[in-house]
């Protein structure tokens, strides 16, 4: 088995400590890779790494840069069966999402790489003789904390914007799915990016995580991942004022007016729950449906959910894979006795797959009706393939209900009613939201969440500002 080195000045090296991590394929439970496991001193080295980059880097012309980045999002798709194996083996991902993935990534790198000679300061009409004038310059040295949900994608909507506005980087990705970053990292080098501007650092959260937040040439953190480590990064960051992005969890609600086109609401309803088998921060899992609806929806859910084809993620049918590992999957797995011992009241699904799956971190989806507001299974993010569902019986209620929450990421409206879908998106306390669809992210507009799900926005022109910083300069007459 060969051991995947970090990636620090442009050379695949081992951890300074020996130290290396397996990783467990999550579909069969084998130990399939092994990884040096980077620590505090090897993010020392990455991040002087990319501080000797920096000025090189920020001196390349606009159109060279924006070449480099379009040669990588082509390596990207010339690779992209590949790369697409290795997330789908790494993070249990069907082959067929996974690909999907890699394509987003592809078309991340070609969307920042054509910004990059399109955005620019301004010449404003300030009240005093003279010329005000502003750039966008550089951070510096952007850390970059990745989850293991959507490794590739959320990697790149990092990585591209970073690099297009001149910024260099270290990126720590999480433990469980290092791979397809660490060939990001080789075929950006391939792609002219100079060795040292994008260093990859495979490391224990605690550990490389926690030194990346605090190194003091560290100007920028952008963190997706949970909550609870969100608000620890925030604070150590406060330290000394680093810039910091934070793209956290989320438990976002689905809402289902009666007049809603009920074919469609279901089976998109499912996919905006159980896509990557619920490990998404922007899922839907508390589906609130108008009273005289009900009953209806919740038998054709329970008859989609039931049928859906859950196997191993390199099959080509396959639509629901295991979770990422047999630890998180029994942590999901406990919200099943939680949910039923608060009296919702199980439909189906909630079952530890037996046979052939059960090596795996499988877990049938399962779906919970008569879930109350104050439910532990309503309150929290589960973040596998679980969903509660409420009745309301009126517009007010309905807000309500999707705004009791602490979080604020996504969500959906399903009406016929225009003016309704429209009242609804601006009462609903969240950063993204799709009405008549269960879905609304889309690389050229922004996307984030409010409450604590987040601040900064990832994504569109709008994550531009968070990896620059306006200069003002003013010349006298
Ligand atoms: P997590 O446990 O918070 O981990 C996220 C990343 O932080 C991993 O790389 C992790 O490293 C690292 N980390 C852990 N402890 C750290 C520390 N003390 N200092 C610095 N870094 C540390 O989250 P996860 O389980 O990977 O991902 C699931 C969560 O991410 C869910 O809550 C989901 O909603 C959220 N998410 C949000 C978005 C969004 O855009 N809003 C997108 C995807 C996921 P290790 O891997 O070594 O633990």
């Amino acid at each position: 088995m060969t051991i995947e080195g970090l990636l620090i000045g442009g050379d695949r090296v081992p951890a300074a400590s020996g130290q290396q991590s397996q990783l467990i394929d999550p579909a069969t439970g084998e130990t399939w890779a092994t990884v040096a496991a980077g620590g505090v001193e090897d993010i020392d080295r990455a991040v002087l790494a990319a501080e000797n980059a920096r000025a090189g880097w920020r001196k390349v012309n606009s159109r060279d840069r924006a070449r480099m980045l379009f040669t990588l999002a082509n390596l990207i798709r010339t690779n992209l069966e590949s790369l697409a194996q290795l997330e789908s083996r790494n993070a249990g991902k069907p082959i067929r999402d996974a690909r999907d993935e890699v394509n987003m990534a592809a078309d991340c790198f070609e969307y920042y790489a054509g910004a990059i000679n399109k955005v620019g300061g301004q010449t404003i009409p300030v009240a005093a003789a003279g010329t005000h004038l502003t750039f966008r310059e550089p951070i510096g040295v952007c850390g970059m904390i990745a989850p293991w949900n959507f490794p590739i994608a959320i990697t790149s909507w990092k990585v591209a914007p970073a690099l297009a506005m001149g910024n260099t980087i270290v990126l720590k990705p999480a433990s469980q799915t290092p791979l397809t970053a660490l060939r990001l990292g080789e075929l950006a080098l391939e792609a002219g990016v100079p060795p040292g501007v994008f260093n990859v650092v495979p490391g224990a959260g605690s550990t490389a995580g926690d030194a990346l937040v605090r190194h003091p040439l560290v100007r920028k953190i952008s963190f997706t991942g949970s909550t609870e480590i969100g608000t620890q990064v925030m604070k150590l960051a406060a330290d000394d004022i680093k810039n910091v992005t934070l793209e956290l969890g989320g438990k976002s609600a689905n809402l289902i007016f009666a007049d809603a086109d009920l074919d469609k609401a279901v089976v998109k309803s499912l996919w905006s729950v159980l896509g990557n088998s619920g490990q998404d921060c922007c899922a839907r899992s508390r589906i609130l449906v108008e009273r005289p609806l009900y009953d209806t929806f919740l038998s054709q859910l329970t008859e989609q959910f039931q049928a859906l084809k859950i196997g191993h993620p390199s099959e080509e049918q396959t639509e629901i894979g295991p979770l990422i590992s047999t630890g998180h999957r029994d942590r999901v797995h406990r919200y099943i006795d939680i949910g039923k011992a608060e009296g919702a009241k199980l439909l189906c699904g909630g079952d530890i797959p037996t046979g052939a799956l059960a090596n795996g971190a499988y877990l049938q989806p399962a779906i919970f009706a008569d879930a109350t507001p104050e439910m532990q299974i309503v309150r929290e993010e589960i973040f596998g393939p679980v969903v509660c569902v409420l009745p309301f019986d009126t517009e007010e209620e309905a807000v309500a209900i999707a705004n009791n929450s602490l979080y604020g990421l996504s969500g959906s409206i399903w009406t016929r009613d225009i003016s309704r879908a429209l009242r609804v998106a601006r009462a609903i306390e969240t950063g993204v939201l799709s009405i008549n669809t269960g879905h609304s992210v889309h690389l050229e507009a922004p996307f984030g969440g409010v409450k604590r799900s987040g601040l900064g926005r990832e994504l569109g022109l709008a994550v531009l500002d968070h990896y620059s910083e306006w200069k003002s300069v003013f010349i006298a007459e």
